[in-house]
């Protein structure tokens, strides 16, 4: 195999694209970089200076300038970085975070300072980059592109069965109603909505595990 690709993996929240992209980078050998982490990121520093995101777009934009975000490879694991700390993820996946990081990420000038910052993830080698628009925008022209999915209500069964990342006392519906939203606002938004790109090859994930799809996507690289 090649010693330097990107395979992108978009999908909606909560589709299981994160697993499959960890599991898929073991299977073939790559470095799997997290996307909406780095959105996560940048929410939860606009939480901590009280800023909102709907009311206030320009106040997340500048607090941009004091962010170095960025992967660092560490004991050979694409590892998060915010200003020379690693981010915490149960920071950045609570409730808290997650109710604002739609409207976050659709700011287009937190989208534009991600695209760098993004895209140079490539100089490390094979990068298996999963999010809402790397097919799309970050790397057109990735080797591979997957479109990973499942149906809303298997998809709120899963966020459902991940700790931490639900408010207490969420129930099936309540976090299918927040998944719902956060869908709504990453597919309508006027730049890089949640798509698939035209090239990219979907799986529907209902009722096959994470590991079965990342044995389909690892064959189907090595072919
Ligand atoms: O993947 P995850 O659900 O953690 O992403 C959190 C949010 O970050 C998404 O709902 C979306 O608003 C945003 N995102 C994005 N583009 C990406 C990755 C994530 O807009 N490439």
């Amino acid at each position: 195999m090649e010693h330097s690709f990107q395979v992108a993996i978009d999908g909606p929240a909560a589709s299981g694209k994160s697993t499959v992209a960890r599991l898929l980078a073991g299977r073939i050998g790559g470095y799997y970089i997290n996307t909406g982490d780095m959105y996560r990121t940048v929410s939860w520093v606009a939480l901590q200076h009280g800023v909102d995101p709907v009311a206030n777009p320009s106040g997340v934009v500048a607090l941009l300038s004091d962010c170095d975000l960025r992967y660092r490879i560490v004991e050979g694991v694409p590892t998060l970085f915010l200003n020379d700390a690693v981010v915490p993820q149960e920071a950045i996946r609570s409730p808290e975070v997650s109710a604002i990081v739609s409207p976050v990420a659709a700011i287009p000038e937190v989208r534009e300072w991600m695209l760098d910052r993004q895209r140079e993830c490539k100089e490390v080698g094979i990068v298996i980059m999963e999010g809402r628009d790397i097919g799309t925008v970050i790397f057109p022209d990735a080797k591979f592109k997957f479109f990973v999915t499942a149906s809303p209500m298997e998809r709120a069964r899963r966020r459902l069965a991940q700790k931490g990342e639900v408010a207490d006392g969420a129930t099936l519906e309540s976090v299918a109603a927040d998944i719902a939203r956060r869908d709504e606002l990453d597919s309508t938004r006027a730049v890089a909505p949640l798509r698939p790109a035209e090239d990219a090859v979907t799986i529907m994930t209902d009722g096959i595990s994470a590991e079965e799809v990342a044995d389909l996507l690892a064959t189907a690289i090595r072919n």
